[in-house]
């Protein structure tokens, strides 16, 4: 079982907390397509005896593509690779994107499941991080998409943005309740080096929220999904029963993923390798039929760190059995020791034979993966 993702990296405009590879030389967009087109078939042979279970349009915004544009990558997989009969077939979304027009040509693609980029159902907020659209279409897209038959969707959240206060990330989760989407990313802001909002911060323009205030918000969160049959599978991502991203949860459960366009990683269980994050340097290669990605080959300690980082962030947590299995028991026992002060002061419980975060481990994660992860080679 694998994954495929197409970074679609054109944005109309940046939004203040992003760093992810975009540009906005929306002029490009049809020399990528081509780019795109022929990456896939210069590495069709790297998933050539893996079933294709999820197909993701990622971004920069891929609701820039049209339909034509969408099943014409669509239909390349298939052509080339042995596609699961019910793949998830994922394209990111703008709200502003979704008019009544794109919908109904979405409809009849064959996407199975929308994720929509609304952040936030406030106006003020949507003014503060530049985002092109407002409350109210936010609203209305989720609305129309329903409407034309869509029965996945999932939205973005963001939290713990500046001014923002437990009144109003209540409402946010309280409109996303009644959408009915089957759904939610919500990830707590973070200040990414060279943003708008980091160098605002280091301004004093804005003020980042206490570290109360950001727990304060997480735990609504998490209360607000056990209440609506929300299940928390990931740090980030909350799903009704049978909703939980399939592309995401194979990058968590360490499934072979390809990804194809500038900045785009790929993962194969012994190697990862990532594309260039420049679109004109992207095109240049491709047009010399090169592929323009670095690889990296995975040391044990490369395998072992990965597996830890990646099921940490789980429900399901890090399976002892796996760790055994893959790593040895001097690995395990080594894995067990050094989670003991963690289980004993409540960050992190054993369940099953497996280690899962607790809500208070969840925001010490990053300090928790530092000491459980290996260094170097034993
Ligand atoms: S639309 Fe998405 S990818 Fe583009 S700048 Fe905004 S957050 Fe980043």
């Amino acid at each position: 079982m694998a994954g495929i993702y197409f970074h679609i990296p054109f944005c109309r405009q940046r939004c203040h907390y992003c760093d992810f590879y975009t540009t906005t030389q929306l002029n490009k967009k049809q020399e990528l397509i081509l780019a795109l087109q022929k990456e896939l078939l210069l590495r069709k042979s790297e998933l050539a005896h893996d079933e294709i279970q999820t197909i993701y349009f990622g971004g920069g915004t891929p609701s820039l593509l049209n339909k034509n544009e969408i099943c014409l990558f669509i239909e390349s997989v298939k052509e080339h690779f042995q596609v699961s009969k019910n793949a998830e077939i994922t394209l990111e979304a703008n709200p502003d994107d979704l008019t009544t027009i794109y919908l109904n040509e979405l409809a009849s693609s064959p996407v199975n499941r929308l994720s929509v980029g609304i952040q936030s159902f406030h106006d003020a907020d949507l003014k503060l991080t530049n985002r092109r659209h407002s409350a109210e279409q936010a609203l209305q897209c989720i609305k129309m998409a329903q409407e034309k038959g869509f029965h996945n969707i999932s939205i973005d959240l963001i939290y713990g943005l500046p001014n923002s206060s437990l009144e109003k990330w209540n409402q946010n989760l309280e409109i996303t309740k009644d959408l009915h989407v089957q759904h939610l990313s919500a990830y707590h802001l973070t200040y990414e080096k060279g943003t708008v909002f980091d160098i605002w911060n280091q301004k004093k323009k804005i003020i980042p929220i206490s570290d109360e205030e950001s727990i304060l918000q997480f735990q609504t969160l998490v209360e607000w999904a056990v209440k609506n049959n929300f299940i928390h599978y990931e740090i980030s991502n909350f799903a009704v029963p049978d909703y939980l991203s399939q592309h995401n949860t194979s990058y968590w459960q360490q499934k072979k993923y390809m990804g194809l366009g500038p900045s785009a990683h790929s993962y194969n269980r012994d190697s990862r390798s990532w594309n260039v994050s420049n679109l004109p340097q992207y095109l240049a290669a491709l047009s010399k039929d090169e592929l323009p990605s670095e690889c990296e080959w995975l040391t044990e300690t490369d395998k072992f760190n990965d597996f830890i980082i990646t099921s940490l962030r789980t429900r399901w947590g890090i399976s002892l059995e796996k760790v055994q299995q893959q790593f040895g028991t001097d690995v395990r026992e080594s894995l067990v020791s050094k989670v003991r002060p963690f289980i004993d002061n409540k960050k992190i419980y054993e369940k099953d034979g497996c280690l899962v975060l607790t809500n208070e481990g969840v925001f010490l994660s990053d300090m928790i993966l530092a000491e459980l992860i290996k260094i170097e080679d034993d």
